[in-house]
């Protein structure tokens, strides 16, 4: 089965309840490739606003949850909640959560099994730094880094989608090229075939991210193991559109 391009845009602490109906309604309007699944990375103080005018043809993402279903955990969420309020999705282990709030390979796992026994859908993200790159490590990092999830997903890679998002490639404009992407998807997909199972590296989709933009996403999305794009900056403008169609 040929696996399905699946475009994230990730919001992150951008818009406000005007350009969130702006974006969504602009969405709506376009004529997407209907073989592209589409997921909004919604803020999660605009995800029921933007559940109530999200058309049947979007999914929706929260950024980020916490690893229990309720509790004494002031200023989280959990999954549980996102599921309520109608989102299907979240994205997990996103390297400013990694850089900025401290997230280690062992809790994101920990929040990823806990999604997934709550039904939710996961954008599990890796990526190397710069300097993990420059020192000849990015293999090595995404390895353990994907590693880390392996137990915590156990039999469910369907409702995962992998995100390579290379930390010095993302909101600098600086994109990985057609080539050095291609090649850490194949390597990911080869390190799934040997670690996981060979139909598990065969299914499991691939999104690259980091700067992608309508100029460089058809080039990127040539390439046959990139499975899709998770957008930061360009998810608020309306070239998303041409992400999204970038494949076809
Ligand atoms: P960017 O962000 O497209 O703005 O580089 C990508 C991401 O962080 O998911």
């Amino acid at each position: 089965m040929p696996r399905k391009f699946v475009v994230g845009g990730n919001w992150k602490m951008n818009g406000d309840q005007k350009q969130a109906r702006e974006i969504i309604e602009n969405l709506t309007n376009a004529t997407l490739d209907p073989n592209v699944e589409v997921i909004l990375g919604v803020p999660a103080i605009y995800l029921p606003l933007a559940k109530s005018v999200l058309p049947a043809k979007l999914e929706l993402a929260a950024q980020n949850c916490w690893k229990v279903a309720k509790g004494a955990f002031t200023g989280e969420i959990s999954p549980a909640m996102i599921k309520d309020i109608g989102a299907t999705w979240v994205i997990l282990g996103h390297s400013e959560r990694r850089t900025i709030f401290g997230e280690k390979d062992d809790l994101i796992a920990e929040k990823i099994g806990h999604a997934l026994d709550s039904g939710l859908k996961v954008i599990a993200c890796i990526g190397e730094t710069l300097e993990e790159r420059e020192g000849g490590k990015a293999e090595e990092v995404v390895y353990r880094q994907t590693k880390a999830f392996v137990s915590a997903i156990g039999d469910r890679w369907s409702n995962v989608v992998l995100a390579y998002e290379p930390v010095w490639a993302i909101g600098t404009g600086k994109t990985a090229t057609p080539q050095q992407a291609q090649e850490m998807h194949a390597c990911l997909r080869n390190w799934l075939s040997g670690n996981v199972s060979p139909s598990v590296a065969e299914l499991v989709r691939i999104q690259y991210g980091g700067s992608v933009t309508a100029s460089n996403a058809k080039e990127l999305a040539g390439s046959p193991d990139i499975d899709g794009f998770l957008v930061g900056g360009a998810s608020l403008k309306p070239e998303f559109v041409d992400i999204v169609n970038a494949s076809s």
